[in-house]
C-alpha cells in the first residue's frame, strides 16, 4: 500500500462509526468520498469489524486512496458483554444492549492515544457518529472541530427536534394515540408509540440525552442524505433547529461504481455473485422484488411464514433475504424450524424465487433493471439506496427511525405502499423465535406487493416519481451536483483548520 500519510497536506479526518452495519456501511463510503475529494482518513474501527470488511479494505489499500484502518480493541471484557460482540448486529440479547452502549465511550483512551503517536499525521478534523458523543473530549483536547455525522434521513432528525421541543411526548398520556405533528408542510400522523424510542431513551438510558448534548457542542453535522429529497426538511433543521453548519452529501451509496465495491459492502456475501447475476439476468426489467429488513431486525418463525405465503401466491418473481435462515446462525441459535420450512419453501418457488440465507449485495440488486420493487424495514441506508437506484418500496418499519421513514416515503415523497405495521415490536433485538411483534397476515403482505408490482395508474406514479428521485440523486453526486459541492467545502474546512 502506498502509504501517502507521511509529510501530507491534506487535511486528516479522524472518522468514528458506530459499530452497527447501517452506520459502518455509509461511514465507509464517506471515507473513501472525502479521501477521493483530496483528504487523508483514519477510520476507527475494531478487530471483528475489520475482518467483515477485508475485502473493502484491501480494495481500498490496492487504489492507494489514503485511508487507514485503525483497530482499537473493543472493550468488551470492561462492559461485561461477551468478547466477540463488537457489533450491533452481534448483539444476541436486549440485555446486552445497555453494555454495548456503555462500552462505546470506554474507546475514548485508545483513541487519545492513536491521535498522539508521532507516526499519525495531526488531526484536523473529527466526524463522529452521535452514538460517539464521547468524542466532543477528545476533540477539545487536540483543538479540533468535531462534526457529528447521521446516517438517518432530515425528515427523522428534524421530527424528533420539534418533538422534544414542544415536548408533545410528555403531553400524549396514551401510548396508542395517532397525533398530527406540528410545523409540518404536509400532514404527517404518527402514534406515540412509533416514535417515543427515537425521541426519548428507554428507561434506564441516557443515550438521547447525550446525543442531543453531543449534537448541541457540534461544530457542524454531516448528513446522509440530499438537497433535492428533503429540502423543506433540510433548510428547516439547520435554519430553525441546529443553526450551525450542514453538510449533506448522500446518497454515499453511489460512490461506489463497480460491481466489486458495491458487492463488498458490509459483510461477505452468502451468495455467489455469478449465480446472483445469472438469477438477474433472466428476469424482465422491473418485474423482481426484494425483499429484506435490514441488518437488525428479526423476524419471528410466524411472521417468516407468512411472508412466504404471500410470495409464493403473488407468482410475482422475488428474490428473499432470510438472516434468521443463515444456516450457521440458525443452527447456533437452534432455529432449526425456520431452518426446514425455507428448505421446503425454497423448493417450492424454484421458479419464481431466489433466497439468499444470510447477507445480500443489497446495493448490487438493487441497482439492477429486473428489480422492480423493494419491500424494505425502512432503515434509512436501505431507504437512500432504493431512492437512488429508482425502486419504489413496500414499507414496514420495526424500530426507531423506521416509522418516521416510513411516513416519508408513503406521505412526503409518495413512493411507497404501507403494509400497515402500526407497532413497533416489544424488543429491539429479538432473539430468534421470539414473538415481540404483530404478526402480519399473509393476505395485508400479498396486498401491498400487488399494488406495488401492479400496472395501474397509482404504482406507475409512483415509479415515476421515484426515477425522478434517483435522476437526482446520481446528479447531486456528479461533478457540480449539491453533494459534489458540499463535500468539496466539507474538505475545504477540514483544510481551514490545519495547522
Ligand atoms: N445490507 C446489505 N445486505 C443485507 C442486509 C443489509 O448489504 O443482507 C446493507 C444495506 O444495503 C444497508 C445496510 O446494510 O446499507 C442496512 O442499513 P439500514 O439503515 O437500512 O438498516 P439497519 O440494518 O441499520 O437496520
Amino acid at each position: 500500500m502506498k502509504d501517502s500519510f507521511n509529510a501530507n497536506p491534506r487535511p486528516h479526518f479522524v472518522i468514528v462509526p458506530l459499530m452497527a452495519q447501517g452506520h459502518m456501511i455509509p461511514a465507509v463510503d464517506m471515507a473513501r468520498l472525502l479521501a477521493d475529494g483530496g483528504a487523508t482518513i483514519s477510520f476507527i474501527t475494531t478487530p471483528i469489524n475489520a475482518a467483515r470488511i477485508r475485502p473493502i479494505i484491501d480494495r481500498i489499500h490496492n487504489s492507494a486512496l489514503p485511508i487507514r484502518f485503525i483497530e482499537l480493541r473493543f472493550p468488551s471484557a470492561e462492559a461485561g458483554i461477551p468478547e466477540d460482540c463488537e457489533n450491533f448486529d452481534l448483539i444476541t440479547s436486549e440485555n446486552l444492549l445497555k453494555p454495548f452502549v456503555e462500552a462505546l465511550p470506554l474507546l475514548c483512551p485508545q483513541l487519545e492515544s492513536y491521535l498522539q503517536q508521532s507516526s499519525t499525521p495531526k488531526p484536523d478534523c473529527i466526524i463522529a457518529d452521535n452514538w460517539h458523543y464521547w468524542t466532543v473530549e477528545v476533540a477539545r483536547k487536540f483543538g479540533i472541530p468535531r462534526l457529528v455525522f447521521h446516517g438517518q434521513s432530515c425528515f427523522s432528525i428534524y421530527c424528533s427536534t420539534v418533538l422534544r421541543r414542544r415536548k408533545m411526548l410528555d403531553e400524549i398520556e396514551d401510548d396508542f394515540q395517532v397525533f398530527e405533528l406540528p410545523e409540518m408542510p404536509e400532514k404527517i400522523e404518527v402514534m406515540k408509540a412509533q416514535v417515543r424510542r427515537w425521541v426519548d431513551s428507554p428507561d434506564g438510558y441516557n443515550i438521547r440525552q447525550m446525543f442531543y448534548a453531543g449534537e448541541a457542542a457540534a461544530d457542524g453535522i454531516v448528513i446522509n442524505t440530499f438537497d433535492e429529497l428533503e429540502p423543506w426538511y433540510i433548510d428547516s433543521y439547520r435554519k430553525k433547529a441546529i443553526g450551525k453548519k450542514v453538510w449533506t452529501i448522500g446518497p454515499l451509496s453511489l460512490y461506489n461504481k463497480h460491481v466489486e465495491d458495491r458487492a463488498s459492502r458490509g459483510k461477505p456475501s452468502s451468495i455467489d455473485g455469478g449465480v446472483l447475476l445469472q438469477w438477474l439476468n433472466g428476469k424482465t426489467s422491473n418485474s423482481v422484488i426484494l425483499v429484506s429488513f435490514g441488518s437488525i431486525s428479526r423476524n419471528a418463525f410466524p411472521q417468516i411464514i407468512e411472508i412466504g405465503y404471500a410470495l409464493e401466491a403473488s407468482k410475482i418473481p422475488f428474490i428473499w433475504v432470510v438472516k434468521e435462515a443463515d444456516s450457521a446462525a440458525a443452527a447456533a441459535v437452534g432455529d432449526i424450524e425456520t431452518d426446514k420450512w425455507m428448505s421446503e419453501f425454497e423448493e417450492r418457488t424454484r421458479l419464481t424465487g431466489l433466497v439468499i440465507r444470510g447477507w445480500a449485495p443489497q446495493s448490487v440488486i438493487l441497482s439492477h433493471e429486473a428489480v422492480g420493487g423493494f419491500m424494505t424495514h425502512c432503515g434509512w441506508n436501505s431507504t437512500l439506496e432504493a431512492i437512488a437506484a429508482g425502486v419504489p418500496m413496500v414499507t414496514w418499519p420495526r424500530f426507531g427511525d423506521q416509522f418516521l421513514n416510513e411516513r416519508m416515503v408513503v406521505d412526503v415523497l409518495k413512493v411507497g405502499v404501507a403494509v400497515g405495521v402500526k407497532l413497533p415490536p416489544t424488543k429491539v433485538v429479538m432473539a430468534a423465535g421470539e414473538k415481540g411483534l404483530r404478526v402480519v397476515r399473509r393476505e395485508e403482505v400479498e396486498e401491498a406487493v400487488r399494488k406495488l408490482m401492479g400496472r395501474g395508474e397509482e404504482a406507475e406514479e409512483r415509479r415515476k416519481r421515484v426515477r425522478e428521485f434517483g435522476v437526482m440523486a446520481s446528479k447531486a453526486m456528479e461533478d457540480g451536483g449539491s453533494s459534489f459541492h458540499n463535500l468539496k467545502d466539507l474538505i475545504n474546512f477540514a483544510a481551514s483548520h490545519s495547522t
